[in-house]
């Protein structure tokens, strides 16, 4: 390989190296096993060298001690957390911008920033919000849940008389009313804001794992009330327009945190679970989970953007009064231009394929939690969205030998989980790539499990 004199022309040809090594991971990738081949892991863990590797050498390195220790969460049978995967034009448009190396501001990156903000107004659009909502990107759903809980917090003390500029102390207490079946990453969101996570007065969920809106406590202008779009377990919607409803009458900031539930409300056929939706005052939603754009990238939208800024703004003198700029909207100052592959990610999809994918995302669930009912299997819940949440009410401990033989296989991969008292193990469907012969792979792989975990047992 020649080595061109030219610093950019040398910044190219590392650029296309990695690219095709990324092409060939990625048709290598199909049919390769789910979970990750580790055992080269050391060859990575090296001392620094004294005098450096070629970028042809250190992407050598990289690829072939790498590539194997990847989970092959971008093919279609990777089933754990709500990982997604990354759509063509998105995956290519993070190559693209990688060359481009734009910091997301108005002055260090205008074409970008258009295509975030463009981006912003679709999906404000799709989502079909009030008119006057901002938002912007962020790292993905916890950043953006902490963001807008800032602002929620700053607007309520406001309201009360304590000005934002003098932060938490001396200021009223306030409330924070959420569902029982909040996630995990929300209770951290609580904590970085300062609000902690043990003031929360947690109101009971029904079978499905919706908040009960008849449990709501009573509110009040201090309160700061937190409903889901999409349970982790079941892919359940809070009731969120009685909700919002309540919180209206009250004065209280309603926060929505759907990182992957809240597309269904861009798909017609899904859209009724998340009637009222547009009453809320906040509304999370990640690009990196059900959308199918790359990691990492989640959105903050906000019904009084003004609010946000008033909040997140840098306010150094030096920068121009850029309207509205990321950096002025959420906690990030320099930052990649994640929206544009969201950008990428929309326009590639248009309407129609948003609803087919979002819906086929369903479609397949429906399809799994019936067949894995008929095998025998329990599904304690309606299938709302993407997440089926699977036990043996008999024998958890099989639940667990059967997750953890699939996971060894290389066949399939999700994860163990609990809900509701019960133990088992969750199946996600979030991947574009996932195909309805990959469902009756998974499913193929649990019976087979089931029966070598058994067969092992009689043995033994
Ligand atoms: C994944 C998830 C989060 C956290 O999102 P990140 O993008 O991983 O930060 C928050 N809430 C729900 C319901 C989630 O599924």
């Amino acid at each position: 390989m020649t080595i061109p004199s030219d610093p950019l022309a040398r910044q190219a040809q590392a650029f296309a190296q990695g690219a095709k090594l990324g092409a060939d991971h990625l048709t290598a990738l199909t049919n390769r096993q789910v979970n990750a081949d580790t055992a080269q892991l050391p060859a990575l863990d090296i001392a620094l060298p004294q005098s450096g590797h070629s970028p042809n050498d250190v992407l050598s390195l990289m690829q072939d001690a790498g590539s194997p220790g990847t989970v092959a969460s971008a093919a279609g049978r990777y089933f754990g957390y709500v990982i997604g995967g990354a759509l063509p034009a998105a995956s290519g448009a993070r190559a693209l911008l990688s060359a481009w190396d734009q910091c997301a501001n108005a002055d260090t990156g205008p074409s970008v920033m258009q295509m975030e903000q463009t981006a912003v107004r679709w999906i404000i659009d799709l989502l079909n919000l009030p008119a006057q909502t901002g938002g912007a990107f962020t790292t993905g759903a916890t950043v953006a849940n902490m963001t807008l809980l800032a602002t929620a917090r700053d607007t309520l003390l406001a309201c009360l008389g304590h000005p934002r500029g003098k932060g938490l102390l001396g200021a009223p207490a306030l409330r924070v009313v959420a569902s029982a079946e909040i996630h995990a990453t929300v209770l951290k969101s609580l904590r970085l804001i300062g609000l902690g996570s043990e003031i929360i007065e947690r109101v009971p969920t029904d079978t499905q794992g919706r908040m009960r809106a008849d449990k709501l406590p009573p509110l009040d202008a201090s309160c700061i009330v937190l409903a889901q779009a999409g349970n982790v377990c079941t892919g359940a919607f809070d009731p969120i327009g009685n909700i919002a409803d309540a919180c209206q009458a009250a004065g209280a900031w309603l926060h929505v945190d759907g990182a992957f539930g809240l597309w269904a409300r861009a798909v017609p056929d899904l859209t009724n679970a998340l009637t009222g939706l547009e009453k809320a005052d906040s509304w999370v939603v990640d690009a990196h989970k059900t959308l199918n754009a790359p990691y990492d990238s989640g959105l903050a939208l906000c019904r009084h953007p003004e609010e946000m800024r008033a909040s997140m703004a840098i306010g150094a003198a030096y920068l121009p009064p850029t309207d509205p700029s990321p950096a002025d909207l959420t906690p990030e100052f320099s930052r990649a231009a994640r929206g544009a592959e969201t950008y990428a990610a929309l326009l590639s999809l248009g309407r129609e394929g948003l609803n087919d994918m979002i819906l086929g995302f369903h479609n397949k669930a429906t399809r799994l939690a019936d067949a894995l009912r008929n095998e025998g299997f329990t599904v304690p819940h309606d299938v709302h969205f993407n997440q089926v949440f699977v036990t043996l009410p008999d024998s958890p401990e099989l639940c667990a030998a059967i997750t953890a033989e699939v996971q060894a296989s290389g066949e399939a991969w999700f994860g163990g989980a609990a809900w509701q008292g019960q133990s088992g193990f969750r199946l996600s469907v979030s991947n574009w790539a996932t195909s309805d012969a990959d469902i009756d792979r998974l499913v193929a792989a649990i019976v087979k499990a089931r029966e070598t975990v058994l067969n092992s047992q009689a043995v033994a």
